[in-house]
């Protein structure tokens, strides 16, 4: 296994700080995830002319906040002014939608690409950059996933970025309905645009 090491970290810690802080804050089995799709978005990055340093970082601090408590997240959005909207939601919206501020406040990472990408990895957005791509993706695909289609979204996805994200989206929001959980408002505005079929024959206009 390869030493974590981030050359750049976009923040006034060092790189083990960075990893021990991260390591602090959640349980080996979520920390390995998050290597892991470190690893997964750096390879995502190498094939999409992205530097893999930085997605590598993106994707290692993308769940810094899952494990926190749910008091923290309220506390959060009503001192941080964040919409009030947020608070009708739970810890698995909230650990990107505002986990991307601890990440901010502890691992002290101030570069706005790096926190909007933390910001949009679980819903996806109607605007989404190449990092948050990525980072989004390479949640859905790194190799620890087994899930139905997850093989078939490692084809895609290594093939083709956009079709990637699109494929996740729409496998994200068949499995909330059919288990009837509420959507979150980003996530079907998000399969709108990078998943739903185009009605006029031109197809997939506006994507990066
Ligand atoms: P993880 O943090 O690595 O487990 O992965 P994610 O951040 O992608 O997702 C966390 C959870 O949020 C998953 O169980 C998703 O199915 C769920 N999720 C994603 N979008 C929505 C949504 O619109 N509504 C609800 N209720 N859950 C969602
Ligand atoms: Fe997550
Ligand atoms: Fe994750």
């Amino acid at each position: 296994m390869t030493e974590l090491f981030f050359p750049k970290t976009y923040s006034s810690l060092t790189s083990a700080q960075l990893i021990a802080k991260e390591k602090a804050n959640m349980d080996t089995v979520r920390f390995e995830h998050c290597v892991r799709v470190s690893r997964t978005a750096r390879k995502l990055a190498e094939q999409n002319q992205f530097d893999p340093d930085k997605a590598a970082l993106a994707g290692f601090v993308h769940d810094y906040a899952k494990q926190m408590p749910e008091e923290a997240f309220r506390t959060a959005i009503v001192q941080e002014k964040m919409s009030s909207e947020l608070l009708k939601w739970n810890r698995s919206i909230w650990h990107g939608t505002v986990g991307w501020f601890f990440v901010q406040r502890d691992l002290k990472i101030n570069d706005a690409e790096i926190l909007t990408a933390i910001r949009r990895h679980t819903t996806g957005d109607v605007e989404m950059t190449t990092l948050d791509k990525i980072v989004f993706l390479a949640d859905y695909i790194e190799p620890g996933r087994d899930f139905e289609g997850v093989e078939q979204a490692r084809q895609i996805g290594y093939a083709d970025l956009n079709a990637g994200v699109g494929y996740e989206l729409a496998h994200t929001l068949a499995f909330l309905i059919k288990k009837r959980a509420k959507v979150y408002p980003k996530t079907l505005a998000a399969y709108n645009v990078w998943a739903a079929q185009s009605s006029s024959s031109v197809k997939k206009e506006g994507k990066q």
